[in-house]
């Protein structure tokens, strides 16, 4: 059994033909980083118009890859929400234009359900992993989530302003790294000194599952250039700055991640019993998150499963999850329309 699973909510035009047993037959990902990179963020217009380039080729790909036509498919799956609309607008039609074609069913998915489901397609992964506390961590969204079920999820919290991602992405702006900045922030931060710069944890005690990262940005805007200057292309940064602002910086965020998570899954072992973090998107691939919280999981007794690195930018193969609605007989209409905002984390 077979679903083509179709991804295009941000600047990523996915695709990927999996098996029920979680095998993935073939896949397919155009990233538009280039097109956006001059303008250091994605832009909706732009990203719209190379989905649509993109999507029937990158579909193509991936059921050439598996080898398979329509009438080998139980059923087409799309992310629906959230995301850009016109991004969204594209996958969503592409996928009730093939389901009706090839007759057959359409599941429409939450990405960042299917973020967090990306620690399940680990080799080896436990079936069974609910509940759970999931953290969420990519280029839009930084929240916390009690799991009832891969496709249940109960809002805990989340960021009150910029999301980890995009915080990453703009501090790599001020210092010229390429986009998207996460990486790069990262490989800088690799060789510098975390202690350079003392940057805000915001609401780190706070009792609430809720996250602030805008202070922290502008935090680091001062140390690189004082307050008031706005132009940083014609600011010559020294290296071993850059190395030590980054360094500093990522210390800040993963501090502030780590320390909530292990404050929600206390809290939540008591009262839900869920005895694990899971952990998904973009920034859940950084190597400092993933070790500082493996530390944490050690200390406080709790397991952790975090999505594989290759699965946590966005991606087609972790609509696999589109599999766990089927189970629960969930499906879409041809009717579907898109969701681009969610309210409160839905
Ligand atoms: P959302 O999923 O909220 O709609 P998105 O799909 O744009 O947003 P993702 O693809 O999940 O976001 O993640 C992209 C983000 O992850 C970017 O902000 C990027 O800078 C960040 N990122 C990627 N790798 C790393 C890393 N190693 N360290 C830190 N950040 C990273
Ligand atoms: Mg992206
Ligand atoms: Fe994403």
């Amino acid at each position: 059994e077979l679903l083509l699973s179709i991804e295009s909510t941000c600047d990523e035009t996915a695709a990927a033909v999996i098996e029920r047993s979680g095998r993935v037959l073939g896949q397919c990902i155009a990233t538009q980083e280039t097109l956006h990179e001059q303008f250091n963020g994605v832009v909706p217009e732009i990203a719209a118009r190379a989905h649509l380039e993109r999507i029937l080729p990158v579909i193509d790909t991936a059921m050439k890859q598996a080898g398979v036509m329509g009438r080998d498919l139980t059923a087409v799956a799309v992310a629906d929400r959230p995301g850009l609309a016109g991004s969204l607008l594209v996958g969503v039609v592409a996928a009730k234009t093939l389901a009706l074609a090839w007759n057959r069913p359409l599941i429409s998915l939450n990405h960042l359900h299917a973020h967090l489901y990306a620690c399940q397609l680990i080799d080896g992964a436990p079936e069974d992993i609910y509940p759970s506390v999931g953290l969420i961590v990519s280029g839009g969204h930084t929240s916390l989530y009690l799991c009832h079920t891969a496709i249940e999820l109960e809002y805990l919290g989340g960021t009150i302003d910029d999301a980890a991602g995009e915080a990453f992405d703009k501090v790599a702006a001020m210092l010229s790294l390429p986009f998207p900045g996460g990486v790069e922030v990262a490989k800088l931060a690799a060789e510098g000194n975390e202690k350079a710069y003392s940057f805000p944890r915001s609401m780190i005690h706070d009792e609430a599952d809720d996250f602030s990262f805008s202070g922290l940005k502008t935090a680091v805007r001062y140390a690189i250039a004082g307050p008031g200057r706005q132009d940083f292309s014609s600011l010559q940064i020294p290296e071993q700055v850059k190395r030590d602002v980054c360094a500093s910086f990522e210390a800040a965020v993963v501090d502030v991640l780590v320390s909530k998570s292990r404050r929600a899954i206390k809290r939540h072992r008591d009262r839900s019993g869920a005895g694990r973090l899971i952990v998904g998107g973009g920034v859940a691939a950084n190597q400092r998150l993933r070790r500082d919280l493996q530390a944490a999981a050690d200390e406080d007794g709790f397991e952790l499963l975090i999505a594989p690195p290759h699965l946590c930018t966005d991606n087609a193969v972790m609509g696999a999850i589109a599999w766990k609605k089927l189970e629960a007989g969930l499906f879409a209409n041809l009717d579907l329309d898109i969701t681009p905002g969610l309210q409160r984390g839905f």
